[in-house]
């Protein structure tokens, strides 16, 4: 923990602060309603066919903390991300035939990743009791601008958008990893450049889905 977490949490155990998620007051980095909603039980939504499990995260909460983490460097709140990481890879390794799979964390856009020095989805899994690549896709250079296109030119951008190393995935069962699902796309984008470097996408596992992303199917 950096000396600014650390000073953080010192300070949550003598005053109380506003609740990341709702503003309550509160002596921790969520109240205690607010904690309430990360007991849930993660569930399954299908895309392309694949079992997408995760939260649906309707109201925010589960955005507001991975928020918290990458851009304010929260490290405090990056236990209750790891919890739902966890939980969600006891999930996966239940119900998907993943005993042999390849698990890859989706890549952080290039700025993000410069901005922030790490990639949220691979931190937040790093102790699931996998190893979780964050080496195997990669964004291709050269992509258009996405604020230009239309939703379906985005689609066929992003598609074209990432690669996924062969020698990585030739063969294997990939289950891929990613912190937010908002419309699919990247997952779909990760999907088509594994299938085209030889392997096979058996999972998905996502920490927070937006009400958007449940609409794609
Ligand atoms: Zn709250």
């Amino acid at each position: 923990m950096d000396v600014m977490g650390a000073v953080r949490e010192i300070s949550t155990l003598l005053l109380p602060e506003a609740c990341l998620a709702c503003g309550a007051k509160t002596f921790r980095a969520l109240c205690a309603a607010c904690l309430q909603h990360f007991d849930d039980s993660p569930t399954a939504v299908w895309l392309e066919g694949v079992p997408c499990l995760g939260w649906d995260d309707h109201d925010g909460r589960i955005r507001v903390v991975i928020r918290a983490v990458k851009d304010e460097r929260r490290t405090a709140e990056l236990g209750l991300l790891r919890a739902h990481a966890n939980r969600l890879a006891v999930v996966a390794r239940r119900l998907l035939d993943v005993d042999d799979a390849l698990w890859v964390a989706l890549p952080s856009s290039a700025a993000a990743r410069r901005r922030r020095g790490f990639c949220l989805a691979e931190r937040a899994f790093d102790r699931c009791g996998e190893s979780v690549r964050e080496d195997v896709l990669w964004p291709v250079r050269g992509l258009r601008d996405q604020r230009t296109l239309g939703a379906a030119a985005r689609r066929r951008n992003l598609t074209a958008a990432l690669y996924a190393d062969h020698s990585a995935v030739d063969g294997r069962q990939v289950v891929l990893i990613d912190d937010v699902m908002t419309t699919g796309a990247t997952m779909r984008a990760a999907r088509a450049a594994v299938l085209a470097s030889g392997g096979d996408v058996v999972g998905m596992l996502v920490l927070a889905r937006t009400p958007r992303a449940l609409t794609v199917g």
